[in-house]
């Protein structure tokens, strides 16, 4: 849990998705989103060829997924289907 709290320090909480399931370990969890607001934090992420200003945090597996302003828009909205049809999660898939 320590490095989830380090994270918590720089990153501002957008909102909180409760109840949604978890797209890397698939329980369900409320995930926490963040917004980033220090650039340094990215490098802790798996970045692909776009900078994502918005994460989610699966408090269950640790795992962090990218989020674009949409989806954490979304979500905020009370839309947590979209945890399964996230644009990062599609673009790890169609990498392999
Ligand atoms: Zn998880």
């Amino acid at each position: 849990m320590s490095h989830l709290l380090d994270y918590k320090g720089r990153l501002q909480a957008f909102c909180t998705a409760e109840n949604a399931v978890c797209p890397k370990c698939l329980q369900s969890t409320n995930m926490h989103i963040f917004e980033n607001y220090d650039s340094a934090v990215i490098l802790a992420f798996p970045v692909g060829k776009f900078s994502p200003r918005y994460f989610a945090l699966c408090p269950l597996c640790a795992g962090s997924v990218m989020l674009t302003k949409e989806e954490a828009e979304k979500i905020k909205g009370g839309d947590k289907d979209i945890f399964g049809n996230l644009e990062s999660m599609k673009k790890e898939e169609s990498d392999v």
